[in-house]
Formats: structure tokens, C-alpha cells, sequence
């Protein structure tokens, strides 16, 4: 079968392959990372749904060709029975990482306060990384949300709901997140374009941080990227306004406690 993949007048080429056989639960997205980092190459590997393995790879020609090789025996413990491969655009991956996979908790705690807010929380190597979000988020990708960067958390305040000195908090939504985007974690953050993947019970799908103003206060926007789970015209926190944890609203936490 013919390798074909992309030629950029940089030399880079990009390829993406799906592989079937005994290739999930055998090791297979490990070892073709490793494989993929000695070699220079950049993209992802993920499992599929269907039992599938898929592969983006972008690089060097021959290196990339060399991954794609290994790609069709997999490691020894895979039986690869098929490698379907396309060429497709270089994205310009800076790593090469396995998609899909949890990169820890996440939490979106709605405050009241002096000012009303809402705490997006992301669990980055042991703390919660934090943004006050005043308006909370949105599941309309035309909506963009002020984000200002926070203190870090604790990962033990994720469960935190009750009442505080004059007013209040509520776990408004909780999950587990996975890292996206082309840059690894935690420069993304760093560099302020940070993209990744909730699986809350509320919020669904992909989204974007993206620094705006740096400095003492570095403020960012945060927006639901276009994906089968965004819902245009919605107002998630106007529609689903409950604790996930009790069932009450802020107000009610406020008037009860
Ligand atoms: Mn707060």
C-alpha cells in the first residue's frame, strides 16, 4: 500500500491513519507515542468507537513514514488486521499526545459575593487552576466569556458548597477534562490559548481559554468551541441553574442556610 501524505514546501508532510484489528487495550497508544517522540514526530493517537485506533501524524517526511510503518505492525501485543491512510493538512502539532484520556477534575462552583461570579476550575499538576467567570459559561460558541485568572485551589475545595462570610457557593457543575489543542499542558496555559475537552453534566464538549489583556490580572475569554455538543442560542446558566450536588439553587442555599 502506497504511503500518502501531504508535501509542504517546508518538508513537512501530515497523515492520518485508522487501524483495525486487536488494537485497543493492548497498548498500542503508548507505544506509539514513544515511537512518535523519538522520532520527532508530532499530532495524536486516539482509540475510536468502534474499536478502531486513529492516528494523526505531522513531520519530517521520513519520519513521519517511519511512524506509519510502525503504525501497520503496532506494538507486539496488537494484531493490526487493517491500516486505512489519508493525507490530510499539517495543523501544527507541538506534541505528540494520546487524545482522550482524562487530565483530572474540573469544577465550575457558582459564588455569590461582593460580585456575582462563577469559578471555573481545572486540575493541572495537583491544584485547581482558577477564573472567575462573571457571567458563567456558555454552551453558544457565538457567545465569548470574560475569564479572569484567580488564586489556585485546592483540589479538596471541589466538593465545597454552603454558605461563606455574607453569601455563598454551590458546586453548579463538576466533571473530569481532557487536555486538547496542539500545545501541551501546562505551557497552553502559559502561553494563554488553552483548549480542552468537559465531560460535566452540564457542560459537554470543547472550549477555549484565550488570554486577552496580560499583566497582574490576566483576563481571558472563554469560548465553547464549534462541536456536535454547543448548542447556539442556549443560556446554560439561565436554564440549568442547580447545585449537581444538592439540587438547590444559589439563591435558595442563600435563603436556607
Ligand atoms: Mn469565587
Amino acid at each position: 500500500m502506497p504511503i500518502s501524505t501531504e508535501r509542504a514546501d517546508s518538508g513537512v508532510t501530515a497523515a492520518r491513519a485508522v487501524v483495525r484489528g486487536e488494537v485497543q487495550g493492548v497498548g498500542y497508544r503508548d507505544a506509539t507515542r514513544r515511537r512518535a517522540r523519538r522520532l520527532g514526530v508530532t499530532g495524536w493517537v486516539r482509540n475510536g468507537e468502534d474499536g478502531e485506533v486513529l492516528v494523526h501524524a505531522e513531520g519530517p517526511e521520513r519520519a513521519v513514514e517511519e511512524l506509519l510503518a510502525f503504525v501497520r505492525d503496532g506494538p507486539p501485543s496488537a494484531r493490526v488486521s487493517e491500516v486505512a491512510i489519508d493525507r490530510v493538512k499539517v495543523e501544527g502539532h507541538e506534541q505528540f499526545a494520546i487524545r482522550g484520556v482524562s487530565a483530572g477534575a474540573f469544577v465550575v462552583q457558582e459564588h455569590a459575593a461582593t460580585a456575582h461570579h462563577f469559578d471555573l476550575r481545572l486540575e493541572v499538576d495537583g491544584v485547581m487552576r482558577s477564573w472567575a467567570v462573571p457571567k458563567g459559561p456558555s454552551m453558544d460558541p457565538a457567545v465569548k466569556r470574560l475569564a479572569v485568572e484567580v488564586e489556585d485551589h485546592a483540589i479538596a475545595h471541589n466538593a465545597f458548597e454552603g454558605p461563606t462570610g455574607g453569601g455563598g457557593v454551590i458546586v453548579w457543575d463538576r466533571g473530569r477534562y481532557e487536555q486538547g489543542g496542539r500545545v501541551a499542558w501546562p505551557q497552553a496555559l502559559e502561553r494563554g490559548h488553552a483548549v480542552f475537552v468537559l465531560h460535566g453534566e452540564k457542560l459537554r464538549g470543547g472550549f477555549a481559554l484565550q488570554r486577552t489583556h496580560s499583566g497582574e490580572k490576566p483576563q481571558s475569554l472563554l469560548i465553547k468551541r464549534r462541536d456536535e455538543d454547543a448548542r447556539p442560542g442556549s443560556d446554560v446558566v439561565a436554564e440549568l441553574p442547580r447545585s449537581v450536588l444538592s439540587g438547590r439553587t444559589l439563591d435558595q442555599l442563600l435563603r436556607d442556610d
